[in-house]
């Protein structure tokens, strides 16, 4: 087999210009040829009007069409789109509806899954500042506390957040400054979160709970480019900077300070990672990842600048978009492309620990779920649907599904159809 022009005697997978080819680092270009996921890859200067035809690029191989794409950060743009591959199954989701009478005068501002055992039991948060425990099974109504009054504004939307271990939530305005902790066995308040004013309404509230040990912790914005680790059961902050590099003007502080504004935090289901989709100016979405374990343990420094930092991607004018694990350490992220205006729908799967694109596919829409097999997301015009997120393809769409929320450990979605009325939605049948 003759050598192709990236140097390896392989089948070709693909073509990029000769720039590409020459400098396989340098910032590139996909330009889709709209068969399957078949592209080009070209460099800066290619990218024109005037682009190269095919007949001028060079062949390459599989492992160097996807070295390329691998470089997200080096993406600028994305031409043309790919097509959506589907798969027959006979999956459905099966519906069951529950009244809940104490909620027909309420208005839900959230609901979020509740503890994580297998239960449809869930945690809302109503229009007058009530937190309630929903039983679906039963169903019953619980009210468990009440976020106080000036703490926050309930007019503006709510980043509500529940532990794994279901002892505690963080409420908090998602583009606002303020939050608040409440112990959900006792309805106190643990701990005030104030993240400053500086850019938050381009910013979702950061907030995480996470598990170190048999401790519930979690980690919350204190300014727009700090983080911090704290123990909701008593608001003890784990990650105080040395004292003496607080004052902005000593060196120490200078020379850890961060220029980003952090943003949504997700946490590997191993607990090890913590995912930031921040930005900084101009602006730029980063997507970042970095150790819980190095920061809480060895280095309090470490999500401004430890070692374990790391860029997962950049793309211009977004940031803080649908995203899941769908293992361990594999994180699935929405949209292809380089800048707002080029990215199209897809799901990125990437490695955190290797911080590599493992792999992607086109079509997924809509916030991002995952049930332990599959992908599901859920767009408000498209409705629900089913990817197999190995193979890319999809499997089954909904298109009446619109949920409002999702549980991770009891599989299912949960509606709110009216007033006092609740849909819960599983999966069903076979791949
Ligand atoms: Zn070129
Ligand atoms: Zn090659």
């Amino acid at each position: 087999m003759e050598p192709l022009a990236c140097g390896h005697a392989a089948p070709i997978a693909g073509h990029a210009c000769a720039h590409l080819v020459e400098a396989p680092g340098a910032p590139y270009t996909v330009r889709f040829t709209g068969q399957g996921q078949d592209h080009d890859l070209l460099c800066d200067d290619c990218d024109s009007p005037t682009a190269p035809a095919r007949a001028e690029l060079r062949p390459i191989c599989a492992a160097c069409q996807q070295a390329h794409l691998e470089r997200l950060d080096d993406l600028i743009h994305a031409l043309g789109r790919p097509e959506v591959r589907t798969r027959a199954s006979a999956l459905r989701f099966e519906h069951r509806e529950h009244s809940l009478p104490e909620l027909e005068s309420a208005t839900l501002l959230a609901l979020e899954p509740l503890g994580s055992a297998p239960r449809s039991q869930w945690l809302a948060v109503t229009s007058t500042g009530d937190l309630l425990r929903l039983e679906l099974e039963k169903p019953t109504t619980t009210r468990l506390g009440a976020v106080p009054a000036e703490s926050l504004a309930l007019s503006e939307p709510l980043a509500v957040h529940v532990s794994d271990c279901g002892h505690y939530a963080a409420v908090a305005n998602a583009t606002g400054s303020h939050g608040v902790v409440i112990a959900l066995d006792s309805g106190a308040v643990t701990m005030k979160l104030d993240r400053g004013t500086y850019h938050v309404t381009h910013c979702q509230f950061p907030l995480a709970f996470f598990r170190d040990g048999d401790r519930t912790l979690l980690v919350h914005g204190t300014d727009w480019n700090q983080l911090d680790i704290s123990d909701p059961s008593t608001g003890e902050r784990l990650t105080p900077r040395p004292a003496e590099a607080a004052a902005a003007a000593t060196e120490d502080s200078e020379a850890h300070g961060l220029d980003y504004f952090h943003c949504g935090l997700s946490v590997s289901p191993d607990g090890q990672w913590l995912v930031d989709d921040g930005w900084v100016w101009h602006p730029v979405g980063i997507l970042t990842r970095l150790s819980l374990r190095r920061w809480l343990h060895e280095n309090v420094w470490e999500s401004e600048d430890g070692p374990s930092r790391k860029s997962l991607r950049q793309v211009e004018y977004f940031w803080d978009g649908p995203r899941c694990f769908v293992g361990p350490r594999l994180l699935a992220v929405w949209g292809f492309g380089g800048t707002d205006r080029t990215l199209f729908a897809a799901a990125l799967i990437i490695d955190l620990e290797t911080g590599a694109l493992r792999r992607w596919f086109p079509g997924p829409q809509g916030d991002f779920h995952c049930d332990g097999q599959f992908l599901l997301t859920s767009a408000g015009d498209e409705g629900t649907a089913v990817w197999d997120w190995e193979t890319g393809e999809r499997l089954h769409v909904d298109s009446t599904l619109k949920p409002t929320a999702w549980h991770p450990a009891a599989r299912c979605f949960v509606s709110v159809i009216a007033p006092g009325q609740l849909r819960e939605s599983r999966l069903a049948g076979t791949p």
